[in-house]
């Protein structure tokens, strides 16, 4: 069964074809980083004109790359929610108007679920995808959230951000210290900055600013905060009361990040415990959104995780949990996944009518 899949949710317009049989035929990504860079958030006029631009080119271009026309093309799945409105609308329409043309079967879909999936498509092999139940720590620019996935279509939130996500945080602290925009955006230049070897003109490091102890935000809780850690960047700069030399900036940053890191390893070992309280044993943890992508937090989560088996009580073999990644260019938006969230009900015949609603706000617990 080959799916085309459409996503607009928010600032990157994506087009993708994907087969039952785990193959991703294209994946095209239109970002507009250009476009909001300067001014912070997504302004959603600018993303919603720039969608509706990119959208005809991004269907045009996945099914050149994957050598097909719409008649090869089985079913046709978008974003249904949560993401902007306006946004959402442009995927919607133009997945709803091609399949009601060509007489297709559509399917909406959770993004937050088809993150939750991405690795269902991307393991290696169909016998080393995560099993259920398996957790899941979601990390983007609009969500922090570690979830229990149960089945395709059943997830319970057990911790949430109390203020702001994950990304977003990382996005800040990129632009409170005057990052430029990479390719892989904000937080990715974040990312780089952090692992640069230093430059011999990076000048002097305030001692303070090195060892300056950032919070750990409602420590012993499942649920997440990251305002606290970029306000933290802001007053130290404050303090310091001169524009920081670029190793103070390095340290800053490299802190921030360190701290950032800690909290989702420290959160997932709660969740952990959460579940097993409740009797769930869970051998996969899947983590995905574009913060995923970072690979400072790969090697620390697998770390937190040995030494968490290493604690538990059973025998290490069988304590080991699996830690699941998608490839960097899957945790960030991308219509592969949502093409791939909605294949168990293309092949359910589970359809959606042409004409059903959008949901801009949406509980991934209530799909
Ligand atoms: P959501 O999925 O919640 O609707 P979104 O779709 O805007 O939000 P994603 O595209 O999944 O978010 O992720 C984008 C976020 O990931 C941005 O905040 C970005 O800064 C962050 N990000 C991307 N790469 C990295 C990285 N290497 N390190 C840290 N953060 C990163
Ligand atoms: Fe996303």
């Amino acid at each position: 069964f080959t799916v085309l899949a459409l996503e607009s949710s928010a600032d990157d317009t994506c087009a993708a074809i994907v087969t039952s049989d785990r193959r991703v035929l294209s994946n095209v990504v239109i970002k507009q980083h250009q476009l909001h860079g300067p001014t912070g958030g997504i302004y959603p006029p600018t993303a919603i004109d720039a969608h509706q631009r990119n959208m005809p080119h991004a269907v045009r271009r996945a099914l050149q790359e994957a050598k097909m026309t719409m008649h090869d093309v089985d079913g046709i799945a978008f974003t249904r929610g949560p993401g902007i409105g306006g946004c959402l609308s442009v995927g919607s329409n133009a997945a709803k108007s091609l399949a009601a043309a060509l007489d297709k079967p559509l399917v909406g879909v959770h993004h937050m679920q088809a993150h939750a999936l991405t690795s269902l498509l991307t393991a290696p092999s169909a016998s080393t995808t995560p099993r259920f139940p398996f957790l899941t720590l979601l990390v983007s620019g609009g969500h922090t959230l570690s979830v229990l996935a149960t089945s395709l279509t059943s997830f319970r939130i057990l911790g949430t951000t109390a203020d702001e996500s994950v990304g977003r945080s990382f996005d800040k602290v990129a632009r409170i210290l005057g990052l430029e925009w990479g390719k892989r955006g904000l937080g990715a230049a974040l990312e780089d900055f952090c692992e640069a070897e230093p430059t011999t003109d990076e000048g002097k490091c305030d001692g303070e600013i090195s060892s300056f102890a950032f919070p750990h935000p409602m420590r012993g809780r499942l649920d997440f905060s990251f305002a606290s850690l970029h306000s933290t960047v802001d007053r130290h700069l404050a303090l310091l009361g001169r524009p920081p030399t670029l190793a103070e900036k390095r340290a800053l940053a490299r802190e921030f990040q360190d701290a950032a890191v800690a909290q989702l390893c420290a959160k997932l070992r709660l969740a952990l415990d959460a579940c097993a309280q409740r009797g769930v044993t869970v051998g996969d943890v899947v983590v995905s959104g574009g913060v995923a992508s970072n690979r400072y937090l790969r090697t620390r989560l697998r770390e937190s995780l040995d030494a968490y088996a290493a604690l538990s009580e059973s025998t290490t073999e069988d304590a080991r949990i699996e830690l699941a990644f998608p490839p960097v260019e899957l945790c960030t938006d991308n219509a592969a996944m949502i093409g791939w969230a909605a294949m168990h009900r293309f092949l359910a015949g589970d359809y959606d009518p042409y004409d059903i609603d959008l949901k801009p706000k949406w509980s991934i617990e209530e799909i």
